[in-house]
């Protein structure tokens, strides 16, 4: 048996795994069978989005987001990226139609931001 917690903690069903706070039957969000409070919920949802999605980058965008996209996404410089980008172009062994084909392939590919 549980002991008392008391009238105020009635409907409380447990305690957030991020934050320690306790929730209350109907802010109480489970992700991966743990409970979450609403506020942690969305931030592990927002940071999950950013994080883990490849995408095409809406902030650093110059051509079509793919380089901002690569950079945000290895967190590296997207300028960096477009560097790469350039210097792959001028590869004598890589044909002058690969990279720009690798480019619109990831375009096509990657889900907007
Ligand atoms: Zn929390």
């Amino acid at each position: 048996m549980k002991k008392d917690t008391g009238k105020a903690k009635k409907e409380t069903v447990g305690v957030c795994v991020r934050c320690g706070k306790s929730i209350r039957f109907d802010e109480a969000i489970i992700i991966d069978e743990k409970l979450y409070c609403k506020e942690c919920a969305e931030k592990i949802k927002m940071d999950e989005e950013k994080s883990k999605k490849l995408h095409k980058s809406v902030k650093n965008r110059m051509l079509g987001g793919v380089c901002g996209g690569l950079g945000e996404y290895f967190n590296i410089d997207p300028t960096i990226v477009r560097v790469i980008f350039a210097i792959l172009l001028f590869v004598p062994n890589l044909r002058f139609w690969f990279m720009p084909l690798i480019y619109l392939l990831l375009w096509i590919i990657m889900p907007e931001e």
